[in-house]
C-alpha cells in the first residue's frame, strides 16, 4: 500500500510522536511506501488565503471555493498546497495522528484540511461521499485524549468520543470518499506508566501490521 501518514503535535518526543514513529517504522518494515507530513516539524501555515494559489480567478472578491475550482482548472495551487494534495491522492490509506484538542483537530491540522481539501480538486462537482474523488481509499484517525476512557463513554462526564468524531470522519473523511477504519484512540497517556504506555504502542505495532485486510466501519449519519 501507498501509506500517507500526518502528524500534528508541536513536541516530538510526545507521545502522539511515538505513536507516528511507530507507524512510520511498523509499516515500512511491512514493505509498504511511507510518506508523511510532520506539520509543526513542516511549519506548515494552516490560514487559508490567496496564498493558496498561484492563479487568480476574481481579484477583487476573495471566494475560496471558486478560486479552488479554477486552481484545478488551471494547475493554480500553490506548490505547498500541490505537493499535500498529491500525497493525499496517492494514498491507498491515510493516517492522522493527534491529540484531541477542544473536542476536535489541533489547528494546525483543521487548517491543513481547509486548504488541502479543495473544491473541484477533492471534493465537489456531484463528487461527495459514495461518489467522492476518494473512493476506494481508506483513513484511520489515531488520538490521544487527556481524559479516562470512562469519560468518553455515551454516559460518561463528556459523552461519547464516537459523537464527538463524526464532524470528522462523516464531514471530512465519508464526505471526500474515504472509507473510514475504526479509530485508534490512546485515552489519557499522561496518565499511566511507562509500561502501560510501552504495552499501548505494542498494540498499535500489532494492529497495523495487519491494517491492510481490515474492514471499514459504518461511522454514521447525521
Ligand atoms: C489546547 C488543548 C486542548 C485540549 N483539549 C482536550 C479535550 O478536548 N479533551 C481531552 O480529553 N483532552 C484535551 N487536551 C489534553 C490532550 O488531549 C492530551 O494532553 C494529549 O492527548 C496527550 O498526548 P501527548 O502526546 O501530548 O502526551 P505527552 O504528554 O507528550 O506524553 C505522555 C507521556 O508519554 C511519554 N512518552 C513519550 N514517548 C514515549 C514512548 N516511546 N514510550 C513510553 N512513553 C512515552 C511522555 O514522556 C509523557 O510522559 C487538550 C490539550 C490542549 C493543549
Amino acid at each position: 500500500m501507498n501509506v500517507f501518514l500526518v502528524l500534528a503535535h508541536p513536541e516530538g518526543r510526545s507521545f502522539n510522536g511515538a505513536m507516528f514513529d511507530t507507524a512510520v517504522e511498523t509499516l515500512s518494515a511491512a514493505g509498504h511506501a511511507v510518506v508523511t507530513s510532520d506539520l509543526y516539524r513542516m511549519g506548515f501555515d494552516p490560514v487559508s488565503s490567496r496564498r493558496n494559489f498561484t492563479s487568480v480567478k476574481d481579484a477583487d472578491y476573495l471566494k475560496l471555493q471558486n478560486e479552488e475550482v479554477y486552481a484545478t482548472e488551471t494547475g493554480g495551487f500553490a506548490q505547498e498546497i500541490e505537493t499535500e494534495i498529491a500525497k493525499v491522492e496517492a494514498a491507498d490509506l491515510m493516517i492522522w495522528q493527534f491529540p484531541l484538542w477542544w473536542f476536535g483537530l489541533p489547528a494546525i491540522l483543521k487548517g491543513w484540511v481547509d486548504r488541502v481539501f479543495a473544491m473541484g480538486r477533492t471534493y465537489g462537482g456531484g463528487h461527495i461521499y459514495e461518489t467522492g474523488r476518494f473512493s476506494g481509499k481508506r483513513a484511520l484517525l489515531s488520538l490521544t485524549t487527556g481524559g479516562p476512557e470512562a469519560a468518553y463513554r455515551p454516559d460518561g462526564f463528556n459523552g461519547d468520543l464516537d459523537a464527538i468524531l463524526k464532524p470528522i470522519q462523516r464531514g471530512m473523511l465519508n464526505f471526500t470518499g474515504f472509507s473510514v477504519l475504526a479509530p485508534q484512540v490512546t485515552y489519557g497517556p499522561v496518565r499511566v506508566s511507562d509500561t502501560q504506555r510501552a504495552t499501548w504502542l505494542a498494540a498499535w505495532d500489532r494492529r497495523l501490521s495487519t491494517i491492510e485486510s481490515e474492514l471499514p466501519i459504518n461511522v454514521g449519519r447525521y
